[in-house]
């Protein structure tokens, strides 16, 4: 194992027992396991501090904002953004889709104009743009993928016309492992004007997202796929547009001043986060992106397609068994089904063995019915794995099919 990965006894969780076994945590893909540090970080606002931020005088209010707007300056370093300004802390990944789709509805996009997406989207860049779809009259295209599971670029080259507005694709996909070629893609959108959103759910605790040696428009992600807390997510906007974008949500802290006739709004990041945020979840957060920091994104690449590919290649020995996506560029994610064994029941079967892997459709049903199937097994890696949780994966996988020969 590479030394710079973090011992697993960072992870209190990998300590428990499920079923009289040690727990393999295979579904990282879902959400990632929480190191000590970040649950250090959690309690400590909760224990010693707890206060509102953006509104004290007192000292408990001073260090709460100064925590919070110090997170603030983490997350920026962590995607290298110009400014603070840039950084607005959301629930989540869905969340920031979702405010950012609203905001965009209030005037920014005309009917007649058109949002391009990917085939293997999570339903979270599918379901916000489809809304405005059908109540503010936007395209909604859709760029298909191969049957190994990549993107078609030439499709989607040919869906680039001038009427498209926003081109919104994920960085990997948390399905079947794809990885895109997203610089070339925004690129792409950029040579007609469009503006580009990255899903970033499952790219950022796997690959550097710099956001300006992307070029990307906007970008969102969830502090719980990197070892953060759940409910606490970045949405990252070039200032000169979020300057221009109506706020989403509104009531205190996103105003500079009310009367009953007239708001007038605050400035960036303020005026996209109304009401009290989520403060621990932005501490919390990071500690995550801290403690991310520790590893070279080279050693969790090398650690996790080493992972990918042993367990492709002792997956394949296995009758029956079949890959549900095989890209050109795979990481961190392995999908599959066996003959005769529905996903649900090989979960629970792991399950008795200690193994939690994902068996579903991965709130990514149209990329399932590109396949034409109704779910897969997923295993997902992230770098407290080794490859004995492969061994031990075959080997149940072995008693499973016994179950259903
Ligand atoms: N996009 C992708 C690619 C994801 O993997 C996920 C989570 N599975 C989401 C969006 C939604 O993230 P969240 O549930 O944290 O909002």
């Amino acid at each position: 194992m590479n030394t710079t990965l973090p011992a697993k006894h960072v992870f209190p969780a990998l300590q428990q027992k499920i079923k009289g076994h040690n727990l393999i945590w295979l579904d990282s893909a879902s959400t990632t396991l929480k190191p000590q540090p970040v649950i250090d970080a959690v309690y400590q606002y909760y224990a010693q501090c707890s206060a509102n931020v953006h509104r004290s005088v007192h000292t408990p209010g001073e260090e709460a904002t100064a925590a919070y707007e110090g997170s603030r300056e983490t997350a920026r370093q962590f995607l290298h953004a110009k400014s603070t300004t840039e950084i607005i802390f959301t629930a989540g990944t869905t969340d920031g889709i979702n405010l950012l789709a609203t905001s965009l509805s209030r005037g920014m996009l005309q009917a007649g104009d058109a949002i391009l997406i990917t085939q293997l989207e999570h339903h979270a860049n599918i379901v916000p743009w489809q809304m405005l779809r059908d109540h503010h009259g936007i395209e909604l295209r859709v760029a298909p993928i191969s049957d190994k599971g990549d993107i078609d670029l030439e499709a989607f080259q040919a869906m680039l016309t001038p009427n498209v507005k926003l081109v919104a694709f994920s960085a990997l996909s948390n399905a079947i492992g794809t990885v895109l070629p997203i610089k070339e893609m925004i690129q792409m959108a950029h040579r007609i004007g469009a503006w580009t959103l990255i899903d970033a759910a499952q790219a950022v605790a796997t690959m550097p997202m710099d956001v300006q040696e992307l070029d990307c428009d906007f970008l969102v992600c969830s502090g719980h796929k990197m070892f953060g807390p759940t409910g606490i997510g970045i949405l990252y906007g070039r200032e000169t547009l979020l300057e221009k974008l109506p706020p989403a949500r509104t009531g205190g802290d996103m105003i500079k001043s009310v009367t009953f006739e007239k708001t007038t709004f605050n400035d960036l990041p303020a005026k996209f986060e109304a009401g009290t945020p989520n403060i621990a979840g932005a501490i919390g957060l990071a500690a995550a992106i801290n403690f991310l920091a520790t590893v070279p994104f080279h050693d969790i690449q090398k650690h996790e397609s080493a992972l990918v590919a042993s367990a492709q290649e002792k997956l394949a020995e296995i009758p029956g068994l079949r890959f549900i996506g095989t890209p050109r560029q795979q990481m961190a994610i392995v999908s599959f089904l066996i003959d005769n064994v529905h996903p649900h029941d090989a979960g629970s079967l792991f399950d008795d063995d200690g193994i939690a892997i994902r068996a579903g459709h991965h709130c990514a049903q149209p990329l399932m019915q590109h396949f034409q199937v109704p779910a897969t097994i997923r295993l997902s890696f992230s770098l407290y794995n080794e490859e004995n949780d492969i061994i031990k994966v075959v080997d149940s996988m072995k008693r499973i099919i016994e179950v259903f020969a």
